[in-house]
């Protein structure tokens, strides 16, 4: 064990005696202890520094300034009615959530439900630094993949229920156990909540910056209302063909062109991801998270061509390895296996021609 590693497991052991004291959740326990993360723990970026300055400098994330003047509460509300006739996602189901309809696709109502919250490692260096990412894990999910990773927690609806207070609770707890960022997880269905949170959280003094961690299938009406509020938006870039992203992320056929436009606009709205402006701890930008898929599921090499000719060079762009087959994907014989060496490989190959620069490779 390292010097990292023993670190990381007296932080564990710290969180496990919170988690016995009734602090914290026990699902977050297991996020900390395995080293099987949904991302990456090791990691090669090709423009970082090894060692990360945790410096915070004066930044101002920028949700405080919408909740001085009230804009943010009021932003949050206009979220809220739209789960009335439901469309804060690409499905627009216009389901009641309000009044206790579950939505079709991602089977949530109005009721807040979360499956963990925790300081994370498993996310990229820039996020994670010193002390991690403070991770917040919602339930529930619209995209529905056939091979999801955390399909209990997605597909099953594995979590609790928790008020917009204790939301709000968890975001300050985050911040205390000094993670560098709040990172809320699959937040889609949840945004009027996580806007209603922040709100209560900034006037009792939370001042982290906020990570969207999406699926990327984000309609532009609703990134038009977190424009301002969300400093980081990691998204992933799944599927560039509308029938693969049918096949296997069910009736999501308009994923690629949706997605290409939310991409553009989270771009505009928060530029390129630079950890280097605050000496290795990211504060604001954009990351794309691309899994490459065994047999091009993913399209990839199209994908990365089209980020090289519609964004910057410069944007940051981490191409994932990790993909296994989970849950319902020995079904699909295209993506009953894992990855290999050489289509990973090739994945890398394929940004590099394209011109794309700040590459996060694993392993390279
Ligand atoms: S978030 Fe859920 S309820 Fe709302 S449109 Fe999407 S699937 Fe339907």
């Amino acid at each position: 064990m390292d010097a990292s590693q023993s670190n990381r497991r007296k932080f564990c052991l710290k969180l496990a005696s919170l988690s016995i004291a009734g602090l914290l959740p026990v699902p977050s326990l297991a996020a900390c202890f395995s080293d099987s993360s949904t991302r990456q723990s090791k990691l090669s970026h090709e423009n970082m520094s090894e060692t990360p300055d945790m410096s915070s400098g004066d930044f101002e994330p920028g949700y405080l300034k919408l909740h001085r003047t009230g804009e943010l509460k009021a932003r949050a509300e206009v979220m809220w009615d739209m789960m009335s006739a439901c469309r804060l996602c690409p499905r627009e189901c216009e389901n009641d959530r309000i009044r206790g309809q579950k939505g079709d696709y991602c089977s949530a109502t109005s009721q807040l439900r979360v499956a963990s919250y925790n300081p994370h490692f498993g996310e990229e260096r820039p996020l994670v630094g010193r002390s991690g990412s403070g991770t917040v894990f919602f339930s529930h999910c619209a995209m529905l993949c056939v091979f999801c990773i955390n399909w209990e927690i997605s597909q099953g609806g594995a979590g609790r229920n928790y008020s917009i207070k204790q939301l709000s609770d968890m975001m300050l707890s985050l911040q205390r156990m000094g993670c560098h960022n709040i990172n809320v997880v699959t937040p889609t269905h949840y945004a009027p909540h996580i806007l209603l949170a922040l709100d209560e959280a900034a006037s009792r003094g939370l001042k982290l910056p906020v990570a969207y961690n999406t699926s990327g299938w984000e309609r532009l009406e609703i990134l038009h209302l977190l424009e301002g509020i969300i400093d980081i938006y990691l998204a992933d870039f799944k599927y560039f063909d509308s029938d693969m992203a049918n096949k296997y992320s069910p009736g999501a056929d308009t994923y690629p062109e949706i997605t290409k436009k939310a991409i553009v606009e989270m771009n505009r709205q928060v530029g390129i991801a630079d950890p280097r402006a605050n000496r290795g701890i990211l504060q604001r930008g954009l990351i794309i998270r691309h899994l490459v898929m065994p047999n091009n599921v993913g399209g990839t090499g199209d994908l990365l061509r089209w980020i090289a000719e519609n964004l910057p060079k410069e944007t940051y762009l981490n191409i994932m390895s990790q993909y296994r087959p989970m849950f319902n994907a020995h079904d699909y014989p295209d993506i009953s296996r894992r990855l290999t060496v050489r289509e990973y490989r090739d994945a890398v190959a394929a940004a590099r021609n394209a011109g794309l620069t700040n590459l996060d490779i694993q392993g390279g």
